[in-house]
């Protein structure tokens, strides 16, 4: 039962997530739009007809299938990346449900991964970290580590969020010295320091080392597709933060770890990256 309402409510919160990445970055890059489009408003419509989408057309993924991929109204069809971000967002959820049973755990867990893939998307497209997620989910990791029921102390919270801030701040500062052009932006030092609050300091050397590897892929797979040369570093970054908490839960004990206990073997985590 408890995996089959995280599970629908993963799909539920796929379907808003698929509004923020549409709607948010439009609404920021247009800021004298922002009373006819926000969040709230138009409500959902087809692009092609301007058709304004009732109940059952916002049921995730049941919709998209049932229209099998196209508007009812005027045939056009509809992105596959909509089901898709609802069917990884509900997956995500019901595999954290599947292995962390504390839902004071779970549940932040969830809206975590949930606001990664916001950000991976929107960044991807856009070359874009909206604060408005990046500084909230900063300050929600800290706080939720130092509840107790987070995977790790205040301690490690506060020192991850520090090192992930510095260390991508100190790399765009030497190459911008360097250089004297901009390697990266601002907002991928602030979303490396809301990782580092939600994941601790051992979890900063993974997640720059397979971000950068994650980034050379991605800026290897848009050069096939486009002769854009940028890398998003945001995406890279999201990867390599929910491939090490799917390491913290499947190896680091996180699902069967009695709370007080919890000591995450992370010293000998990946010796070959170890500084
Ligand atoms: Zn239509």
């Amino acid at each position: 039962m408890y995996l089959l309402v995280l599970f629908i409510l993963g799909l539920c919160i796929g379907s808003f997530s698929n509004v923020v990445i549409c709607r948010l970055p439009v609404a920021i890059l247009n800021p004298g739009m922002a009373k006819t489009f926000n969040l709230k408003v138009p409500r959902s419509h087809c692009p092609g007809c301007l058709h304004v989408l009732g109940a059952l057309e916002l049921i995730p993924l049941l919709s998209w299938l049932g229209q099998r991929g196209r508007c009812c109204y005027c045939k056009q069809t509809i992105s596959v990346i909509y089901p898709l971000v609802e069917l990884l967002n509900g997956v995500l959820y019901l595999a954290i449900a599947f292995f962390v049973s504390e839902p004071l755990t779970a549940i932040p867990l969830c809206l975590f991964c949930s606001a990664l893939l916001i950000l991976t998307f929107i960044d991807y497209r856009y070359m874009l970290l909206p604060d408005a997620i990046t500084l909230p989910l900063l300050w929600l990791g800290l706080l939720w580590n130092s509840s107790g029921y987070g995977v790790i102390d205040a301690t490690q919270a506060i020192g991850g969020a520090t090192l992930g801030y510095l260390s991508l701040w100190s790399i765009y500062w030497c190459y911008r010295l360097l250089r004297k052009s901009e390697g990266m932006g601002y907002g991928d030092f602030k979303l490396s320091a809301a990782l580092g609050g939600w994941l601790g300091l051992e979890s900063i050397q993974f997640i720059l080392f397979a971000g950068s590897v994650l980034g050379v892929l991605i800026w290897w797979c848009r050069r096939r597709f486009s002769s854009d040369n940028t890398i998003p570093f945001g995406p890279a970054l999201c990867g390599a933060a929910l491939l090490y908490l799917g390491y913290l839960i499947l190896v680091g004990g996180l699902s069967t770890e009695p709370r007080a206990e919890l000591n995450l073997p992370l010293g000998n985590f990946w010796p070959l990256i170890r500084f």
